[in-house]
């Protein structure tokens, strides 16, 4: 990994940035590089030593579209079309390489009593999200390398075939963040934000407006505008700008089980992402990499209370019940050797819907709460926040009583901004199914 490319050394040298993002995750590099496209001239400040490290390293990366909303389909399905011309988005060279996306299929094992099976394949296609219903007696032709040893008939499959997974999330957002460099945005590494500093806001003498940041190297950088993207630690940054919000987000502790896996290569045109809503997990069948977690993160709820520490010990029913599961149903895709690894989650606890939002802080903004789920968003979460931040300092428009509409740049499927609002009733059908 790169240290840094180009950190600090932005085309104002050193100015006043027009927005300050805090965070270099897959959310912030996105925002950076769509207000960098915009005209802005933002500045990420990274705790971290690069970017990438936080929540986005351990990322699955799965990029699907099958979510209970129509907002999310959409957001997922630009986020798709989106990786499927990754190169052609960014336009530069990186020296790390560009990372790539697998297009295996992703199919969802589900049971066959599902009441909302059909009503939400309708929805998607409604919204241009392509699935193919497999029915149970065509599962065996149709996943050679899984097995089906429940009784016959219980089980169907909901296959969406262009999905897939990024190979490295890692590199995804380093690539992300070297065109946001082009674009004209600095990034500060090894810098932690303790404080977001603002004052009553000149017009009104009562409302407060953000003024910028202070960090641990003891300087003040001033900017009107502030975005928490700071991932698992969303909560905490938003204390720093004493700005807590009544949907709160936390950071939840997750476990996956990783390990190179031989057999997957042989028959891996065949085997696709799939997530077993039988069995409670999911498998990535990268043949170097093979992964496995649970489809359902409340398995075991285990919010953190410090996200900076979370406990990285993998628990052994975890570990046994995962592997018997995944052993059932894919006695071939057997790791050679596993990897245990925990990562964070950034939870919006009452919906799992991510908050894209202005706040009552003028100026500071948030990108926060993507729930497990929002890899596969990164980069049009970035233009959304590039499109709201700029609709509301540029505009003037009040979001909060007239909602932002954004037409999404590919599928042009039109997004009302209010329904990620920090102030929304949250959804019942938030979350990752
Ligand atoms: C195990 C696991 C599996 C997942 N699987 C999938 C999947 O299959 N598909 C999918 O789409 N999504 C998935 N996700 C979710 C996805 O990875 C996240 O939604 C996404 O990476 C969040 O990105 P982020 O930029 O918000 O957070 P992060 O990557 O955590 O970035 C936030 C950054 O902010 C920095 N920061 C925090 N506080 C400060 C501060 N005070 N000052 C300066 N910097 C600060 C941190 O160091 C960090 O680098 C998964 C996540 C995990 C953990």
């Amino acid at each position: 990994m790169s240290k840094s490319s180009g950190s600090g050394t932005g085309k104002k040298g050193g100015s006043r940035p027009d927005a300050v993002i805090v965070g270099a995750g897959i959310i912030g590099c996105g925002i950076a590089l769509a207000l960098g496209r915009k005209g802005y001239e933002p500045l990420v400040v990274e705790r971290s030593e690069d970017s990438g490290l936080g929540s986005t390293r351990l990322s699955t990366a799965v990029i699907r579209q099958r979510f209970g909303h129509a907002t999310t389909v959409a957001l997922a399905l630009e986020g798709m079309r989106t990786w499927q011309r990754w190169g052609d988005f960014l336009n530069v060279d990186d020296s790390e390489g560009m990372a790539s996306f697998k297009e295996t299929g992703v199919a969802w094992l589900l049971p066959t009593d599902q009441a909302d099976t059909s009503g939400i394949s309708r929805m998607m296609a409604h919204v241009g999200a392509v699935t193919e219903r497999v029915k149970p007696g065509q599962l065996a032709d149709r996943f050679p390398t899984l097995q089906f040893p429940e009784e016959p008939g219980s089980i169907e499959a909901i296959v969406e075939p262009e999905a897939g997974y990024v190979d490295d999330p890692w590199l995804a957002t380093h690539n992300l963040r070297v065109a946001a460099e082009a674009a004209g945005a600095r990034f500060i590494f090894g810098t932690r934000v303790t404080e977001i500093t603002n004052r009553f806001a000149a017009a009104t003498g009562t409302a407060r407006q953000v003024t910028g940041v202070v960090t641990d190297k003891g300087g003040a950088i001033s900017s009107p505008v502030v975005v928490n993207a700071a991932g698992p630690a969303s909560a905490g940054v938003n204390l720093l700008a004493r700005c807590p919000l009544s949907l709160t987000t936390a950071p939840l502790r997750q476990q996956v089980l990783e390990g190179p896996a031989p057999a997957v290569s042989h028959a891996r045109s065949a085997t696709p992402v799939f997530a077993d809503l039988t069995a409670g997990y999911y498998c990535r069948p990268d043949p170097a990499r093979l992964r496995i977690g649970s489809i359902d993160p409340r398995d075991e709820v285990d919010f953190q209370s410090n996200p900076d520490k979370p406990d990285e010990v993998v628990s052994s029913s975890f570990r046994k019940a995962k592997l018997a599961a995944h052993s059932r149903r894919m006695p071939s895709g057997k790791m050679r050797s596993i990897q245990p690894l925990v990562g964070l989650y950034d939870v919006t606890v009452a919906d799992w819907t991510p908050i894209l939002d202005r706040t009552d802080l003028e100026g500071y903004f948030v990108a926060i709460g993507t729930s497990g789920a929002w890899f596969k968003g990164g980069p049009t979460i970035g233009f959304l926040m590039a499109e709201l931040i700029d609709a509301i300092r540029s505009g003037g428009q009040d979001h909060d009583s007239s909602p932002v509409l954004i037409r999404l740049p590919i599928t042009r499927n039109l997004i009302d901004m209010s329904f990620f609002s920090r102030l929304r009733r949250p959804h019942r059908t938030g979350g990752l199914l």
